[in-house]
């Protein structure tokens, strides 16, 4: 875990635009090659949400990335600090299981600089594929 990719996600999640939910939530992935791509949840008054996580992967594939090491997710009420772990929803689990690797690293944090480790494995153990 790179305690600087936790501070990479805070600084994102400070740009989260959550006005229906103030569920702000920041996201920093981390290339094989050094590379990273920060990410925060965008809202809108539709169903068309995106969330952290797929922000920050939808910029490093379109930046030419295939290669992905782990990513951090941080995520609280607007004017809070994050007290308990963020877990990527069931659709980016599946969406972030396109371009990783088994062994993909997500690291929650709560309570500041307490960190929580996990695999794509350990959250979608049986995830869909053609
Ligand atoms: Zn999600």
């Amino acid at each position: 875990m790179n305690l600087e990719d936790i501070e990479m996600a805070k600084k994102a999640r400070e740009n989260a635009y959550v006005p229906y939910s103030n569920f702000k939530v920041g996201a920093l992935l981390r290339c094989k090659n050094g590379k990273v791509f920060a990410g925060c949840n965008v809202e809108n008054h539709g169903i068309q949400s995106i969330c952290a996580e797929r922000v920050a992967f939808t910029k490093a594939i379109s930046e030419g990335e295939k290669e992905f090491e782990s990513i951090t997710v941080i995520g609280a009420k607007e004017d809070e600090s994050p007290t308990s772990e963020c877990l990527p929803c069931g659709y980016c689990r599946q969406f972030m299981s396109e371009f990783v690797d088994k062994d993909f690293k997500i690291y929650t944090v709560e309570n500041e600089n307490v960190t929580n480790e996990y695999t794509i494995k350990d959250l979608l153990p049986y995830s869909f594929s053609l």
